[in-house]
């Protein structure tokens, strides 16, 4: 029998509530547990694959080419469980589907309600697709009070009565801010906000309480006697100097042993924090440091970036160096080359990332002629790889390579994918067609070339599973002259016909993928071309 924890947020947005999901779950699972984490956005999306990367920070692919939030990024990477279609849900989705039964006639002509149609779909949603789990964490988007998240607050209300008494638990995040001119925490949000969930039928067990300052004893009795919970319940969740220190910090204050304490589980193995400490060990006592400059579009909102910064992050733990990462607008290089030269001269490796639009695309051109001909580690990632191959395609005589995605062009070196193969069956997409969920997505196979620098970084693999997200592809026609120009194409779909990969065997180190590695790496076990890429770029820095 699972058992259920319900995570609401309270006083204010961005308290870091996926990243408290995460941590707990990492910690339960330290103990040997089970867990599986879900996310339910109360939005009118039907999932963020729409929405700009400055609205909603990245958005994370599973496996199974869902289209996700950012925090189903975080819960990967903590507990190392690949999340699912069924573990993130949008009011959106919800609506979309509960009025294509209305319009089937599946209601046999009742009136379609908030509660129970919207309430029950929601709570099927969090029963659903579940192994032979202990836990499962439900983390609930935006903050108590919200219009839009109150039928999602609703189902947990019944949900804790659907469900055995001991079953489920529910841990709501606030914040307790520091005063500077009374030089006082307030633990008056705290009261206000648990009333607000109180009066939608939800008492929380344990309260998690954010703050800059720690919080001393009588705070948190105070806490405890005006929110209806133990003192212990109260845990203190002060800033932390690294994502990575988060799960050892709630540790130590006690937020595992007190929800286990609230399902009643007294006897529960002691947690193997090994794994954490070594993490926490390599990331704040690195041995060297490497400058990497990410040359994008969206560099003023780093979470739109989120998976790539960790991934980069990760590949300094393999290396057992801090990476400092130098967040480059496109944009910027479309001017002179010695701008290009005086901004990409101190990094000691060039990453081009993923991205929608012509906006900035002529800088990551040069960006990567910039890493070509000066032998400076690079790494692009889907547009990334696409702007490679073009540059590789200006540079062997196409003056007017281009990608169909910046407009017509008389060579197409990138163009649109109408068909292709998916586990499903054959996939066929039209030009202008919809936005939402067309793309070439999750994950897909590809075969590498045995002995191909890629293979090796791969360990020997020939067969690699990677995450996609992309509408466009490197055209098939121009893999000859490319190669013939240096570029090697050593990695392709199974069939042959989309070019994976791309690395240039002439260059200390050249890789494009076309896929999103970044997705995948976790900090216990770094992606290897993350991994790689870091070792370059130290070896880059010996070099400088
Ligand atoms: N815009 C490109 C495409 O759709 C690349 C997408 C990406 O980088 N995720 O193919």
């Amino acid at each position: 029998m699972a058992r259920y924890i319900f995570i609401t947020g309270g006083v204010v947005s961005s308290l870091g509530k996926g990243l408290m999901a995460a941590s707990l779950a990492a910690l339960l699972q330290a103990r040997g547990y089970k867990v599986r984490i879900r996310k339910f956005d109360p939005y009118l999306n039907v999932d963020p694959g729409t929405m700009s990367p400055y609205q909603h920070g990245e958005v994370y692919v599973t496996d199974d080419g869902a289209e996700t939030d950012l925090d189903l990024g975080h819960y990967e990477r903590f507990t190392g469980v690949s999340a699912r279609q069924s573990d993130n849900i949008t009011s959106g989705r919800v609506y979309r589907d509960i009025i294509a039964k209305e319009r089937r006639g599946d209601y046999l002509g009742a009136t379609v309600q908030v509660i129970p149609h919207v309430t029950d779909a929601i709570k099927q949603f969090a029963l659903d697709d579940q192994e032979d789990l202990d836990f499962i964490l439900c983390e609930i988007g935006g903050t108590v009070g919200d219009i839009e998240s109150l039928p999602f607050m609703e189902a947990i209300r019944q949900l804790r009565n659907d469900l055995e008494p001991m079953q489920t638990l529910s841990v709501h995040v606030t914040l307790v801010p520091y005063i500077a001119a009374a030089g006082e925490l307030k633990t008056k949000p705290t009261q206000h906000s648990v009333r607000e969930l109180a009066s939608l039928g939800i008492k929380p067990d344990v309260l998690l309480c954010r703050a800059e300052h720690p919080i001393p004893d009588g705070e948190r009795q105070k806490i405890a006697n005006f929110c209806n919970v133990r003192k212990e319940s109260v845990i203190p969740a002060l800033d932390a100097p690294s994502i990575y220190s988060v799960p050892l910090q709630y540790h130590q204050e006690g937020l595992d042993a007190e929800v286990l304490r609230g399902f009643g589980i007294t006897d529960a193995p002691e947690p193997d924090l090994s794994g954490w400490a070594d993490v926490t060990d390599r990331y704040f006592n690195p041995e060297g440091e490497v400058t990497i400059g990410v040359v994008g579009k969206y560099v003023g909102l780093p979470d739109a970036y989120k998976s790539l910064n960790e991934a980069l992050v990760h590949g300094g733990m393999a290396n057992r160096v801090k990476v400092n990462i130098k967040w480059i607008d496109a944009e910027v290089f479309e001017g002179s080359d010695s701008d290009i030269a005086s901004a990409l001269e101190p990094m000691h490796g060039i990453l081009v990332p993923g991205g929608f639009g012509e906006r900035g695309s002529e800088g990551k051109i040069a960006s990567v002629r910039f890493a070509r001909t000066r032998n400076v580690p690079f790494f692009g990632i889907c547009l990334g790889m696409q702007m490679a191959c073009v540059e590789s395609a200006r540079e062997a005589g196409f003056d007017k390579a281009s990608s169909t995605e910046f407009g017509e062009t008389g060579e197409p070196v990138v163009g649109i994918i109408s068909e292709w193969m998916s586990e499903e069956g054959i996939q066929q997409r039209e030009e202008g067609g919809d936005l939402g969920g067309t793309m070439r997505l999750g994950a897909y196979e590809a075969k590498l070339s045995a002995n191909s620098h890629t293979s090796r970084i791969y360990d020997g693999a020939t067969t690699i599973s990677e995450r996609h997200r992309h509408r466009y592809e490197v055209n098939a026609a121009y893999i000859e002259p490319l190669e013939r120009q240096g570029l090697v194409f050593s990695g392709m779909s199974p069939d042959g016909l989309l070019p994976e990969i791309v690395e240039r065997p002439d260059h200390p180190w050249f890789v494009g993928v076309q896929f999103h590695p970044e997705l995948k790496s976790r900090p216990f076990d770094p992606h290897p071309l993350f991994a790689g890429f870091i070792s370059a770029a130290l070896e880059q820095s010996r070099l400088v």
